[in-house]
């Protein structure tokens, strides 16, 4: 077994490898950008050296320093993890030329793989079925049309060194195809540097299933089964799971022995996997990643077994360590990735620091997978995931029960999430009946995507019950340690004369009044939609709540002067207007707008002195790739525009202002 392993990768990934390295006794050595000096992934590496500046080309893409760390370190091997240059045959040669041990496959089957097209020429000579299509090198105009009219309509343009969706375009009919194949080019010439495509029939309703394969060096090669990955968002993969729905042992032993074969057929050695579209009866070889995948934890749940363990033994020059009549498929498992973005803004990624942050438990069926702790940032460098929550049970629909119940409990304050979206997606019933294809969010996603409710009684009840007992501790902590704090006093609360409590609740534009009527085993809070006996055990966010009569647990988490309620697998906040400090509708009336993450201003649509309407456009934000428009909250006039267009802003500047609203 090797001895010392680094990691050329950040985030979770870096973290999962290091684990199981670590469990196998080998030395880990994490490399870091300037972004991620105290990430999770260089705290949890033995030792840990620094690459370059936060953008990845200039540190984790950086063949030459990875080299130099992994030599000044004494590194025996190099895992690469998934993106960055995981498929990058270049950095698998240049560890090799530096006496490396790369943890992956030879270079020539990365270049083999690394063009779609030439994958597919390549198993044209094999028994592996490929999507009717043209993969050829000629590339003119005049050869695609009218290879795409010889496949039939509607058809998909696809980069042949694609990755990620990009360069993709669905083509409906013949007159469309010029524009699309232009804008095909433009996308894959800019993100591959290549701007060549293929052309395939465009599948209607298909699924995405994949083979998860493994070779040594002695000459095995097995597969160990399928995963479904049809739940897409811009052919994007949301949510994958094994085994797939629908499949039989017989179909599962014809898709697992052509990707063998496809692995095979250029020399595969260690992890790799091949992809199918397959629709109906029949399936299709669609491209081979020459790496381990982010959804491998699924077939790790189901077959027992640690993938980064198999990699290591196999780059150690061991053979496999099943046979594959010997890997077991045991129950059914499911990944969600959780990011860091705001489904009903279009999946807006998000980016700040994860004030609160809450995992569902973890145990033999619920596995987290993540590369980042509460206080840490999601920045704008990486992908914005916040982890991989995976779950596992005896069958499909207790495994959708138990991944719905799982993004429950997870709480994020800082950021927007997708945890909402991810458990009604679980709990949707055409997904818990199994009807899943690349198709199914264009469907279903309206129904998917959370909607912006207003608060109901019950999250304002917990919202108050918290409030009430931060409160209670706050004036009898001030009691004790200071008999001149506000909370010492009973004023602007009133308990003792009047016995009640009135808190105000901003909700987004709503002001909402609480009074809570105090007994003598809880309260009686008189919400919008009528009056109600409540009281409430809290430890830290944790409610243990009775709200008429009704047990429920829940969390309610302040910072600063919000309020975020988790209840029943939905996020809701609010403002607190603090009666002894100014109202919390006051922060926003007063009318600084600050930018939600850094970016450059591209465009300044007002200036000092000018008159505003509620909702008008005042500067555009260009961010993660995004353009985001900050529009003014209020009619007013503006007191001043920060920055001019062309300026770059970091997260919180102030970009303009507003005149104090006259009283
Ligand atoms: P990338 O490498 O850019 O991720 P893939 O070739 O892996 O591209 O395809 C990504 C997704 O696009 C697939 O999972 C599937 O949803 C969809 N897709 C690919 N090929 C086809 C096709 N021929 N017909 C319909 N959908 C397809």
């Amino acid at each position: 077994m090797l001895k010392s392993l680094l990691i050329a990768n950040r985030g979770e990934i870096a973290c999962r490898v290091i684990r199981t390295a670590k469990r196998l006794g080998l030395r880990t050595v994490a490399v870091y950008s300037e972004a991620d000096r105290a990430a999770q992934h260089v705290r949890a590496a033995d030792e840990a050296h620094p690459i370059g500046p936060a953008a990845a080309r200039e540190s984790y893409l950086r063949i030459d320093r990875i080299i130099e760390a992994a030599k000044k370190s004494g590194a025996e091997a190099v895992h690469p993890g998934y993106g960055f240059l995981s498929e990058n045959a270049d950095f698998a040669e240049a560890c090799a030329k530096a006496n490396i041990v790369f943890v992956g496959p030879p270079a020539s089957a990365i270049r083999a793989m690394g063009s779609k097209s030439a994958a597919k020429a390549l198993l044209e000579k094999t028994r592996v079925p490929l999507v009717p299509g043209y993969h050829g090198d000629d590339q003119a105009e005049t050869k695609l049309a009218g290879e795409a009219s010889r496949i039939g309509y509607p058809v998909l343009i696809k980069a042949s060194a694609g990755g990620g969706g990009k360069g993709m375009r669905i083509v409906e009919q013949e007159s469309d195809f010029a524009a699309a194949l232009a804008s095909a080019r433009r996308e894959a010439a800019s993100s591959f540097g290549d701007d060549r495509v293929l052309i395939e029939k465009y599948l209607t309703r298909p699924r995405h299933i994949e083979i998860q394969v493994f070779a040594d060096s002695h000459g095995n090669a097995v597969y160990l089964h399928e995963r479904d990955c049809s739940i897409q968002r811009r052919h994007q993969k949301v949510l994958e799971e094994a085994p797939a729905p629908g499949m039989t042992p017989a179909r599962r032993k014809e898709m697992g022995e052509a990707a063998v074969a496809a692995a095979r057929a250029v020399g595969y050695r260690g992890a790799g996997t091949v992809e199918f579209i397959a629709e109906g009866e029949r399936f299709y070889f669609m491209e081979m990643n020459t790496r381990l995948q982010v959804e491998h934890p699924v077939t790790e749940m189901i077959t027992g077994q640690d993938l980064v363990e198999w990699q290591l033994r196999v780059a150690s020059g061991e053979a496999l360590p099943l046979r594959q009549e010997q890997i077991p498929l045991d129950g059914h498992a499911m990944e969600v990735r959780l990011y860091a973005e705001d489904p009903s803004k279009d999946f807006l990624p998000q980016t700040g620091t994860l004030h609160h942050l809450r995992f569902p438990e973890t145990s033999g069926d619920v596995r987290i997978d993540t590369g980042v702790t509460q206080g840490d940032a999601i920045g704008i460098h990486y992908d914005p995931m916040i982890a991989k929550v995976i779950v596992r049970a005896g069958n499909r629909e207790a495994c959708a029960r138990r991944l719905a119940q799982a993004m429950a409990e997870v709480e994020v304050v800082g950021l927007g999430t997708n945890a909402a979206f991810l458990k009604r997606l679980a709990e949707h019933p055409a997904f818990v009946r199994g009807e899943v294809d690349t198709g199914f969010l264009e469907r279903y996603g309206d129904e998917v995507v959370p909607k912006e409710q207003p608060a109901s009684d019950r999250v304002l009840a917990l919202a108050t019950l918290a409030k009430l007992d931060a409160i209670s501790r706050a004036a009898a902590a001030a009691r004790t340690t200071d008999p001149h704090s506000p909370w010492a006093t009973s004023r602007g609360w009133r308990l003792n004369d009047e016995g009640l409590a009135r808190l105000k609740w901003q909700d987004g534009e709503r002001l909402i009044e609480v009074t809570a009527h105090f007994g003598a085993d809880g309260y009686r809070l008189d919400l919008p939609g009528g009056s109600v006996a409540a009281s409430a055990a809290v430890d830290g966010s944790r409610l243990a709540a009775t709200i008429g009569g009704a047990a429920l647990a829940a969390s309610v988490v302040f910072r600063g002067e919000e309020a975020t309620v988790f209840d029943d697998g939905a996020s809701h906040r609010l403002g607190f207007a603090d009666p002894t400090r100014r109202a919390v509708g006051d922060a926003s009336a007063a009318g600084r707008l600050t930018a939600p993450m850094p970016g450059k201003l591209v465009q300044v649509l007002v200036k000092k002195g000018d008159t505003v309407e509620k909702g008008q456009p005042l500067v555009v934000l260009e961010a993660m790739k995004m353009e985001h428009t900050v529009k003014a909250p209020r009619a007013g006039k503006i007191a001043q525009v920060g920055y001019a267009a062309g300026e770059q802003v970091e997260e919180g500047a102030s970009l303009v202002e507003l005149e104090e609203k006259a009283q």
